[in-house]
């Protein structure tokens, strides 16, 4: 038997059954707040990189026309940090971010930077993008000003400045890809704000689902690599629980294609990790809400997630010498 849908309170703006207008996107983004500094959390941190690593401008988001654009507008320069390797090495990427919410995926990836990220660099050219989406940082949002799901636009269609400026860029490199590995949470304002959200804006039906306590993984369902993801959990499991598959054997509404794993069609729907063809992908979600996890251990989950994730594959390329 199936469990039933989690009762989801209806969202307070359009009308139900019905699509939202440009009216109703605007009363959704008049309600946002800026509740932290993109240029003093992150942009002081990528700076002091700039010593070890090449820091590279990809790109620039211009949000000072918006509505309210004297409290909620902002320019935001996107930066891509990259470590001076031997270009005859494999590319890895890792994007935190995409997601702006997600606190630990920015700091993960800093902090991957700060501490680890210098062991690797004699074994792949590393390309770090910590903050794809600074608005969505600096509002704790899931969807940019206009309302639209960054992680749902790396697509050939996507229309989000965020993924389609780092696309050009990825895709600019004329490098394809060993691995990328994208850092994302699950939280518990999922449920209560930004599925409500999703399904108000489309007009639809929400049906939550329940939120997983622990961290777990989403591998691509056209090219999976399950010992890859295995490495990942293994590692961070170290730091962090990971999460048990609900009654139904599923994560998400998804069915587990390992423990702790589940698979979508990255490409397909538009995610970041589908952005390239790189054979070895995985995005990250870790859970902050839970009781068993402080801040700190999400953050160092993050970091646990790359570095397994690149041992594994410098250990593959050194059994292949
Ligand atoms: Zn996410």
């Amino acid at each position: 038997m199936n469990t039933p849908p989690l009762d989801s309170k209806p969202y307070d703006i359009g009308t139900a059954g019905s699509p939202w207008s440009d009216a109703e996107k605007s009363q959704w983004l008049a309600r946002q707040k800026k509740h932290r500094l993109h240029a003093q959390d992150v942009l002081p941190r990528i700076d002091a990189l700039r010593d070890r690593f090449d820091v590279i401008e990809y790109g620039q988001l211009d949000y000072l026309e918006i509505a309210n654009a004297a409290t909620l507008g902002g320019h935001y320069p996107l930066l891509a940090v990259r470590s001076r390797s031997a270009s005859q090495l494999p590319l890895v990427i890792v994007t935190g971010g995409v997601h702006g919410y997600e606190t630990s995926g920015v700091l993960g990836a800093l902090t991957f930077l700060e501490t680890e990220a210098q062991f690797y660099a004699d074994h792949f050219q590393l390309l770090v993008i910590p903050c794809v989406s600074p608005w969505g940082y600096e509002t704790i949002n899931r969807w940019n000003p206009n309302a639209i799901d960054p992680n749902r636009s790396f697509g050939a269609k996507g229309v989000a400045a965020e993924a389609q400026l780092l696309k050009k860029f990825v895709t600019g490199l004329g490098i394809e890809p060993l691995a990328h590995i994208d850092l994302h949470e699950t939280t518990d304002t999922d449920n209560s704000e930004f599925r409500p959200a999703l399904a108000a804006r489309d007009g639809v039906t929400n049906k939550n689902w329940n939120i997983p306590d622990g961290f777990y993984l989403v591998d691509c369902s056209a090219r999976p690599q399950p010992d890859f993801q295995r490495a990942i959990l293994d590692s961070v499991a170290q730091v962090t629980h990971i999460a048990d598959a609900d009654a139904d054997g599923k994560l998400i509404g998804t069915p587990l294609s390992q423990p702790g794993t589940i698979e979508y069609p990255t490409q397909k729907i538009g995610l970041c990790t589908g952005m390239t063809k790189a054979p070895y992908t995985s995005t990250t979600e870790v859970y902050p809400d839970s009781p068993k996890a402080t801040p700190a251990q999400c953050t160092q989950a993050q970091v646990a997630a790359i570095t397994g994730g690149l041992n594994y594959l410098r250990n593959l390329r050194s059994q292949a010498r």
